[in-house]
């Protein structure tokens, strides 16, 4: 089996588009895996849920998804973030409501745990150093947990008892073995690590591999539609950036 896996969308279906299509070129996959934060920041919610919900999919809920649905405040958001969040809201359907509604804090498949920030706090925790990972190795069972939410693609082994972590690199394919993980790739829709292009893995069962891959995409008409939208200048300014 080969699984995608991927997260952050963010409402930017061009992005989305472009690492579906990645995926395909490179082999048939089975099922998406997505880590969360479907919508907000981005011009278009609705067809990020309607494209993902295309496929045979599982998907935890992220801080974005909560809050465009009115179940977590935006008090703790920036105001940017407010904003887009807000007008995210208004776009929604019901049925996408609904499907927002409905998605869990962690799923468990295979030997791998998916939450969008982390096992310990899947909402709103950021994993971005050993020492916060290290802690979140007791909050899941699996060998295994895919996270999201920092929007960089990140590896956190556990070698006897001590977290180390390291940039997961484009191009890499990580071989599982016996020491457990904590694996982001990355997000597809809002990359912050300083490159652009849109991130995500392949989980390859066969091989027991995770790789990581990059995939350029038309940034420009992202930001079109944002402008359009009369979304937040930062937020558009900061795709061309990939931070
Ligand atoms: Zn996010």
């Amino acid at each position: 089996m080969r699984y995608a896996v991927l997260g952050d969308i963010h409402s930017n279906l061009a992005a989305f588009e472009a690492v579906l299509q990645d995926i395909e070129s490179r082999g048939r996959f089975d099922k998406i895996w997505c880590l969360g934060d479907v919508v907000g920041y981005g011009p278009e919610p609705r067809e990020c849920i309607e494209l993902l919900r295309n496929y045979d999919h599982v998907c935890v809920a992220g801080n974005h998804d909560w809050a465009a649905i009115g179940k977590l405040s935006t008090s703790d958001f920036n105001p940017v973030a407010a904003r887009a969040c807000h007008w995210t809201a208004q776009q929604l359907s019901p049925e996408d409501i609904d499907y927002l509604q409905q998605l869990p804090l962690s799923i468990c498949q295979d030997d791998f745990t998916l939450v969008h920030g982390s096992p310990r706090e899947p909402i709103w925790e950021y994993l971005l150093g050993s020492e916060t990972a290290q802690d979140n190795f007791a909050y899941f069972e699996t060998p295994y947990c895919l996270v999201g939410h920092s929007h960089v693609p990140l590896i956190f082994e556990l070698f006897e008892g001590v977290a180390i972590y390291r940039v997961f690199p484009e191009g890499d394919s990580l071989t599982l073995a016996e020491n457990r993980l904590i694996i982001n790739p990355g997000a597809v829709g809002q990359p912050r690590d300083g490159d652009p292009r849109a991130s995500y893995a392949v989980y390859d069962t066969d091989n027991q591999t995770v790789s990581h891959y990059r995939v350029e995409y038309d940034i420009a008409a992202t930001q079109k539609k944002m402008m359009e939208r009369g979304l937040p200048l930062p937020l558009i300014a900061r795709l061309s950036r990939g931070w």
